[in-house]
């Protein structure tokens, strides 16, 4: 229907006979006789030249047929790369009349995202979600591309299976030839790639869809897409090698700069230093352990298991409301408060530097002298420290620096990073029982498998796995380890879970009966493709380069699901609904 896409044509083309197809995106009288449209598809906005009487609205799908010519001196947009150039003598079909849009197509104008995605096809003509949508592209196309060349073998996996475990919500799916059964959605494809490792393929890949029934926020999204890989006969490096080789491939592919070597670090360094398994390194603002310097302290709130503290530049400005604003926040957290401190110029003539902060009267002069040594401390900054047990301080400190540190998402380049020696279990329950870190198919540390045999409560927390993340920016990307792929291990490890042997074998015995027939030592990963695509392209949320995503509360305002269904449909699933006022815990 078109010789020319609309963003496409320039100068080169003058005296050609063109058609182009699009949108209208705007209107401006040129005359009595004479209307100026532009007319708008994926590729760019042209100007064509028509007669004033077409009935030509905002957003009208037409066909122009014309001739390019260059606009008149002094009439050229910079600003287009079409701006020399208009179309005219046009001969013009309105292929599709358009009611008004829903909102101003303009890029500026900030419109409501409900609006937005309930006329997801009218957003979807945006700059911002045409570049988008293509950069995701981009990145998928890169990904396989890099997963091909290394050998790597496409297998699909199922959508409805029994459950995987990742530690998130499963969504489920009724069973109607077996009322009361339910099928899960893979939360991913986890067990189906071992069992490809089982099975000989050496070297798997998916660009898989993930779904996880889980609060949403601005890196969350029920269902979301991974790169998901596996391959036998490897170690832990060979992954990270696999999967640099990815990213690098899509970074590139989509900034023209490909990443050099991707730096590492200990999960309990990054710990340490960032009070975070994911650790945005584009600035400083590092966590500094002070817990020392108050060994001998009089002030009780510093008489903790850890005192740490950052270093706020030129903070000392903030108002005593801020500095109680962050406060609540540390508190709201779960920290027991916050202290802050000004670093101001000693008044006398020794100069030199004081800290200014309503606790300084609990503390000696010396540990004073020492939080500022520290801390190089410097006059303007603000320092803050808290004193609680040391995963906690760390953590606060951490959401902290975040808060007051983090660059906005388009600057400070790209700054991958590879969190190894995760530790197996993140936490105790009430119960005495471990929490896994990662899934529970994770390789204990080859050093601290003896350790595993012995260790019981707190001490299970020491224990560290074959686990790694890739972090991007302070967005986890990603996670993978090195698998168990003996069934006696892997029981051992259900064991200390809590998982007996019965539940085990009935949640995963067909995992551990394939390990009986002849299982490979494998290791693997996985990485969002949303929350890269989302960081390359410059965006803070998701939802931004999906094309259909669902509201913050788990909604899509376009085809309104999740909605009810009927009746008859639920008797053939053996379902009923309970009504929703009644309490039935
Ligand atoms: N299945 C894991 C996940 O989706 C990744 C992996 O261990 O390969 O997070």
């Amino acid at each position: 229907m078109r010789t020319h896409r609309c963003g496409d044509i320039r100068l080169e083309h003058a005296g050609e006979t063109v058609t182009v197809c699009g949108w209208v995106d705007g209107r401006r009288e040129h005359s009595q006789h004479l209307a100026f449209i532009d007319l708008r598809d994926y590729a760019g906005i042209v100007q064509v030249v028509v007669d004033g009487n077409h009935d030509l609205r905002s957003e009208y799908v037409a066909r122009i047929t014309g001739t390019v010519a260059a606009r008149l001196d002094g009439t050229a947009n910079a600003n287009l790369p079409t701006g020399e150039i208009e179309i005219r003598d046009c001969t013009v079909e309105v292929l599709s009349t358009a009611e008004a849009p829903p909102f101003p197509m303009d890029e500026r104008t900030d419109v409501d995202e409900t609006i937005r995605l309930r006329h997801r096809y009218v957003d979807l003509r945006k700059k911002r979600m045409q570049k988008n949508l293509r950069t995701r592209a981009v990145v998928n196309s890169a990904i396989r591309s890099a997963m091909e060349e290394q050998g790597f073998v496409e297998v699909e996996t199922p959508m409805l299976i029994a459950s995987t475990p990742e530690g998130a919500r499963d969504f489920v799916v009724p069973s109607r030839q077996k009322p009361g059964n339910f099928y899960a959605l893979p939360q991913s494809p986890q067990i189906f790639k071992q069992l490809c490792m089982v099975g000989g393929i050496d070297r798997y890949y998916q660009i898989a869809r993930c779904m996880r029934d889980e609060d949403l926020r601005a890196d969350r999204q029920f269902e979301f897409m991974q790169l998901d890989m596996e391959a036998s006969f490897v170690t832990q490096e060979d992954v990270f090698g696999f999967i640099s080789h990815a990213i690098a491939g899509a970074t590139e592919a989509v900034t023209g700069e490909r990443p050099t070597e991707i730096p590492r670090i200990t999960w309990d360094d990054a710990m340490e230093r960032f009070g975070s398994d994911k650790p945005d390194t584009r600035f400083g603002m590092e966590l500094v352990n002070l817990t020392d310097l108050f060994a001998e302290t009089e002030f009780n709130a510093f008489k903790a298991d850890r005192v740490m503290g950052i270093r706020m530049p030129g903070g000392a400005e903030f108002s005593r409301s801020k500095l109680d604003d962050l406060t609540d926040m540390v508190k709201r957290w779960g920290g027991k408060g916050l202290v802050w401190m000004k670093v101001e110029a000693a008044e006398g003539e020794q100069g030199g530097l004081t800290l200014n902060s309503p606790v300084a009267k609990f503390c000696s002069e010396a540990e004073l002298a020492g939080i500022a040594e520290r801390l190089e401390a410097e006059e303007g900054d603000v320092l803050f420290l808290v004193a609680d047990r040391k995963r906690r301080t760390q953590h606060l400190l951490g959401l902290l620096r975040i808060e007051l540190g983090r660059p906005p998402v388009t600057e400070g380049g790209f700054n991958y990073l590879w969190v190894v020696d995760f530790p197996l279990f993140e936490d105790i329950n009430d119960d005495g029982k471990p929490v896994p870190a990662h899934h529970p198919f994770t390789m204990p540390h080859p050093d601290d498998i003896e350790v595993l045999e012995t260790a019981e409560g707190e001490a299970l927390l020491d224990v560290r796995s074959q686990a790694y993340d890739l972090v991007l920016n302070g967005w986890e990307l990603g996670s993978g380890s090195v698998r168990i792929h003996r069934s006696d291990v892997q029981s051992r490890i259900f064991d200390i879970l809590g998982i007996g042997a019965e539940e085990a074998q009935l949640k995963f015995g067909f995992l551990l009966d394939a390990f009986k027939y002849g299982a490979p030592p494998h290791a693997g990963f996985a990485f969002g493709i949303d929350r890269v695509t989302a960081l390359l392209a410059g965006e803070e949320n998701i939802r931004e380069v999906i094309a259909f995503p669902k509201t913050q509360s788990g909604a899509d305002p376009l085809t309104k699901a999740p909605t009810p269904i009927d009746t008859s449909h639920l008797t053939e699933l053996g379902l009923q609904v309970l009504p929703e006022e009644e309490d039935f815990s």
